[in-house]
């Protein structure tokens, strides 16, 4: 199918853009890489009066590090550079690892970080990696400007806390600390679909190999990126060992409300929510690890 007609623009300036979204509001979408937003407007799911296109604000698209120590990624910046930037690599190396699940090469050579934080899908991988790293989201539209942590930002499925007169601009990203361990694992039916279910674990030691913090965060285990937090408080204050393991797995296949599809039934989603909670903590844990082994 074709989109309906729309009108086209493609703002110089980030200002622009405010001004054409503040007019327009809720007749207007916003364009990244258009990996989400094209399709539905060619099924019609989506109906825009205007597109405004943000390929021309080059300048929103960056990776650096602040001088507080967070890494700063400009909105448009393409899934392709979060893969391969050294210094993503580097500070955050759970985004380096995780960018190749994300769909094909073709398609991550056009998406945006930004594109897929408010588009919000609870199968994402990027939004996932928000919650699991408590990033946050720079927000400007015409009159100001705000900051959202990841929790807040995710309001439901396809839903967050962006207004229609807002742009996504930054989003920042803390270091990890020192004695952090972290994994992202998932299953997909087919390379480049779409997980049928995913986690990413961090997990912190002290010297003495003790959990002192955890993390676990799933895509595609309910209408946004899902904490696992009862399940990872069972953590706290332990050394790892595989019985420990097992019982976190156990407790998050209780705690998550994992939904059938014609792809897997529930059944099979809490078997895979286990296999994948032991790997990925796993992993984290053998990263984090103090003490050699
Ligand atoms: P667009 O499609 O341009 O926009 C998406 C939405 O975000 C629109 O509503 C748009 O108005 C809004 N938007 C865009 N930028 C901003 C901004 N700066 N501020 C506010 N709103 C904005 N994604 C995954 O995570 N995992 C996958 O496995 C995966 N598989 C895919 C497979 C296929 C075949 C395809 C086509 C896509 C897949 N995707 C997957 C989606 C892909 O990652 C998209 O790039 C991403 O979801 C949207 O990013 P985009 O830049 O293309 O955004």
């Amino acid at each position: 199918m074709k989109p309906a007609p729309f009108e086209y623009l493609a703002p110089e300036s980030l200002s622009s853009a405010l001004e054409i979204i503040a007019e327009y509001g809720d007749e207007a979408k916003l364009l990244a890489g258009g990996q989400s937003l094209i399709p539905a407007m060619n099924f019609r799911l989506v109906q825009p009066t205007v597109m405004v296109d943000l390929n021309k604000l080059t300048d929103l698209s960056y990776v650096k590090n602040a001088s507080s120590g967070e890494l700063l990624i400009g909105s448009m910046t393409r899934h392709r550079q979060l893969e391969y930037d050294p210094l993503v690599k580097n500070h955050s190396p759970l985004i380096h690892e995780t960018m190749p699940h994300i769909a094909h090469a073709q398609i991550r050579n056009r998406g945006t970080i930004g594109g897929s934080l408010a588009h919000a899908d609870p199968a994402a991988e990027l939004p996932v990696l928000l919650v699991a790293l408590d990033g946050r989201v720079r927000m400007k539209s015409r009159t100001g400007e705000r900051w959202v942590n990841s929790d807040d930002f995710f309001q439901g499925i396809f839903t967050t806390a962006l207004s229609d007169t807002e742009i996504i601009v930054e989003i920042s990203i803390p270091k990890m600390p020192e004695g952090t361990g972290y994994s992202f694992v998932e299953f997909a039916r087919r390379k480049g679909d779409y997980a049928l279910l995913g986690v990413a674990a961090l997990v912190r030691l002290d010297a003495n190999d003790i959990c002192r913090q955890a993390r676990i965060v799933y895509l595609n285990a309910g209408d946004s990126p899902v904490k696992a937090q009862g399940a990872a408080s069972l953590l706290l204050d332990e050394q790892r060992s595989d019985e420990l393991l097992e019982t976190v797995a156990t407790n998050v296949e209780q705690e998550l409300s994992l939904t059938g599809t014609i792809h897997a039934s529930v059944p099979y989603l809490r078997h895979l929510s286990r296999v994948l909670t032991v790997r990925a903590l796993k992993q984290a844990f053998q990263r984090a690890s103090q003490i050699d082994n």
